[in-house]
C-alpha cells in the first residue's frame, strides 16, 4: 500500500510540473506573440435583418503561430486572463479593431460598428475610458463606431463603478452590447438601469431546435425591444434560423448562414463600393 501510494505522488507531482512547464512555455510564447505581431483580427459580419444590409462587425482574435498555424482563442485567451497578459493583448486588439475601422471608412465604404470582445480583466480596469478615449483619439474613429461586447457576470452587479463605467462609456459615444445572453443572471433591475444598447443571444439557444429554446429566443427578442435595446442572434446556420428570427423581429444576425469570421482582405465584399 505504501508503495502504491508512493507511486501515486509521483505521479501526480510529475503532471504538475508538466503543466506547469506547458504553461509557462505558453505564456512566453504568448507574449512572443505580441511583440512579434504574431496575432491577427478576423472579422464576422452583422447583418441587419429589415434592410439587408451589414452593419457591423465582430473582432475575433486569432494567433497566427509560425509553426502551429491558426490558433483559436478558447485555446490561449484562459492563459492570457490568468497571467495579466490580457491587457497588453486586449489593448492591441481594441487599437487594432479601430484602426481597421477607420481605415475602412477613410476608403469610403459604408460605416459600419466594430465589435470587441473585453475579458473581465480588461472591463475591470479602473482606466478602461481614458484608454478607449485615447485610442479613439489616435485613430481618428468616431465613437458610434466602436462596440464593446461585456458577458452578463461582468456586467449584473451593484458595484458602483460599474454603472459609472457604462455611464461614462454611454457619455463618450462608445456602444456597449450583453455578449452570451441568456447564459448567465442578469435582472430586470440592472437592464433597465445600466446604459445598454443591445443583447447579443447566446449560440446555444438557437443550436438546439426544442421548444423551450424557441420560446427563450422569443422572450429575449421581446424583452429587449421592451426596454429599449437592440438585440441580435449570434451562432445562425441556417435558413430556419435565419426565418424564425425574421419572423419574431430580431434586429440583427450574425453566424456561418451570412459568413464566418474573415480576414480584413476577404470582407470587402460584404461592403458597398
Ligand atoms: P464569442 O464572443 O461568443 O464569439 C462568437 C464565437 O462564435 C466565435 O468563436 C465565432 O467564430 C463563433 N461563431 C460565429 N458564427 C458561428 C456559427 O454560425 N456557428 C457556430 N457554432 N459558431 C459561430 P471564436 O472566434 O473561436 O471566439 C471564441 C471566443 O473567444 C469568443 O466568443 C470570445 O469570448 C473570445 N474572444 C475572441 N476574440 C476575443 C478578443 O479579442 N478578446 C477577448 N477578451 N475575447 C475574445
Ligand atoms: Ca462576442
Ligand atoms: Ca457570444
Ligand atoms: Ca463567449
Amino acid at each position: 500500500i505504501k508503495e502504491k501510494h508512493r507511486n501515486n505522488y509521483n505521479l501526480f507531482d510529475s503532471s504538475i510540473s508538466e503543466n506547469f512547464k506547458m504553461r509557462l512555455t505558453m505564456e512566453t510564447e504568448l507574449r512572443k506573440a505580441l511583440r512579434e505581431g504574431q496575432f491577427e483580427l478576423h472579422y464576422q459580419p452583422q447583418k441587419n435583418l429589415s434592410s439587408g444590409k451589414v452593419v457591423g462587425l465582430e473582432a475575433l482574435l486569432r494567433w497566427n503561430h509560425p509553426q502551429k498555424g491558426y490558433i483559436a482563442p478558447a485555446e490561449f485567451i484562459p492563459l492570457a486572463e490568468k497571467t495579466g497578459l490580457i491587457i497588453e493583448i486586449g489593448d492591441w486588439v481594441l487599437y487594432e479593431a479601430c484602426k481597421q475601422n477607420k481605415v475602412w471608412q477613410d476608403k469610403g465604404y459604408d460605416p459600419v460598428t466594430v465589435s470587441v470582445n473585453l475579458s473581465a480583466k480588461q472591463f475591470h480596469q479602473r482606466s478602461l475610458v481614458d484608454k478607449i478615449k485615447e485610442i479613439l483619439a489616435e485613430t481618428g474613429l468616431s465613437p458610434y463606431y466602436l462596440e464593446l461586447e461585456i458577458t452578463e457576470s461582468m456586467a449584473m452587479s451593484n458595484e458602483d463603478y460599474i454603472l459609472k463605467t457604462l455611464k461614462d462609456l454611454r457619455d463618450l459615444g462608445v456602444l456597449v452590447s450583453i455578449d452570451d445572453f441568456g447564459t448567465g443572471y442578469s435582472s430586470f433591475k440592472y437592464l433597465s438601469l445600466f446604459p445598454i444598447t443591445k443583447l447579443k443571444i447566446d449560440k446555444m439557444f438557437l443550436k438546439d431546435e426544442q421548444r423551450e429554446n424557441k420560446a427563450i429566443v422569443k422572450s429575449i427578442i421581446h424583452m429587449s425591444h421592451s426596454l429599449n435595446m437592440k438585440v441580435i442572434a449570434e451562432g445562425v446556420e441556417t435558413m430556419e434560423q435565419f426565418n424564425f428570427l425574421t419572423q419574431e423581429r430580431c434586429d440583427e444576425m450574425q453566424g456561418f448562414y451570412f459568413s464566418k469570421p474573415l480576414p480584413p482582405k476577404q470582407l470587402t465584399k460584404f461592403f458597398r463600393v
